[in-house]
């Protein structure tokens, strides 16, 4: 069976969440996905047979977990990472959302965070949906500030570039309720001051293409959907690029969809084409991918017999959000 199978959803989707007095059984109409909280158990009845797993087994461990429906979760990541979004979307940015929202695909997008001050209502509206819209956006800078000797966060003091992140992240809270916890620089010019920088900003977390420093968790960029900034790959050319990173646990598609033309969405459209029947990836974005990387040797599933499956998640620390194929009745355990 196919395993990336967000496109499969049927909006039709329909369960029940029966809390655990049994008094109260809630019908949901059109939920795509299920969110599992850390200290909680689920168990899940599905309406067909998934799997040929043995029941009466517990699965534990990544390479296991692969076989059982939480394959997404432990799954190698896909990460489309959209640099340079301002406040006003263009036609391009508009275009590139509607092409994730057919995909159904979580993605990012790297804000420059100034130009929220004074958002409009539309313009708030617009980014809201956004995050409504399985998107994380991440800090892109301040002021993206580039020039052959220096950039925001290369060259600039210590005190100036803990200013900038800071600056960026309270904005983006006080106007969208929204805390970021991904960087990633603009130009990806970085020097010594950015750890220091973001070690002193406990909410951000998720470094794109940073340095390894303990407290960080660091992400490499692989140079795989754009050939040059802003001109996306053919597709030979793109899963050439793909395979030769088919090592990696993740691997990071940094683009410019403003810069494109019709011809590199067509590309790129092309790409999304091919990721999307891998079984081995799930598209993540950086701060989730994070969560599931730590959270992911904590997980176990025992499927109870051949339509039944409990999902432990006591020993996670992170909320995760999963996508299924297929309708299921859902027995949520431990609920307050
Ligand atoms: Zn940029």
């Amino acid at each position: 069976m196919k395993r990336q199978n967000h496109l499969m959803l049927t909006l039709s989707c329909l369960f029940f969440v029966q809390c655990e007095d049994g008094m109260r059984p809630n019908t949901l109409d059109e939920i795509h996905s299920i969110t599992m909280e850390p200290g909680q158990i689920y168990t899940l009845i599905f309406t067909q047979i998934l799997d040929t797993l043995p029941s009466q087994t517990t699965y534990a461990g990544r390479e296991e977990l692969l076989k059982t429906p939480l394959h997404d979760l432990v799954a190698k990541g896909i990460i489309i990472k959209a640099d340079d979004l301002k406040a006003q979307f263009t036609e391009n940015w508009q275009r590139f959302f509607m092409l994730m929202d057919i995909y159904q695909i979580p993605h990012s997008a790297g804000l420059i965070c100034q130009t929220i001050r004074n958002l409009s209502p539309a313009n708030r509206q617009n980014l809201s949906d956004r995050l409504e819209a399985q998107c994380e956006l991440w800090l892109h800078g301040w002021d993206h500030f580039l020039s052959d000797s220096r950039a925001e966060f290369q060259g600039a003091s210590f005190q100036e570039q803990y200013q900038h992140l800071r600056w960026s992240l309270d904005l983006v809270y006080r106007e969208l309720s929204y805390t970021m916890h991904t960087f990633g620089a603009p130009g990806n010019r970085i020097d010594d001051h950015t750890a220091a920088a973001l070690l002193a900003i406990p909410e951000l977390i998720v470094w794109l293409w940073g340095k390894p420093v303990p407290g960080l968790f660091t992400i490499p960029i692989t140079a795989v959907a754009e050939s040059s900034t802003g001109v996306a790959r053919d597709l030979d050319s793109f899963q050439a690029r793909f395979q030769r990173y088919g090592s990696e646990d993740v691997i990071t598609l940094q683009i410019h969809p403003n810069l494109w033309s019709d011809d590199d969405f067509t590309r790129f459209t092309a790409a999304l084409d091919t990721l999307i029947l891998l079984d081995a990836y799930a598209f993540m974005t950086p701060y989730q991918y994070y969560t599931r990387v730590m959270d992911r040797d904590f997980i176990t599933v025992t499927k109870v017999d051949s339509l039944t499956y409990q999902l432990d998640f006591t020993r996670t620390n992170f909320p995760h959000t999963i996508f299924f194929a297929d309708r299921f009745t859902l027995w949520s355990e431990n609920l307050p």
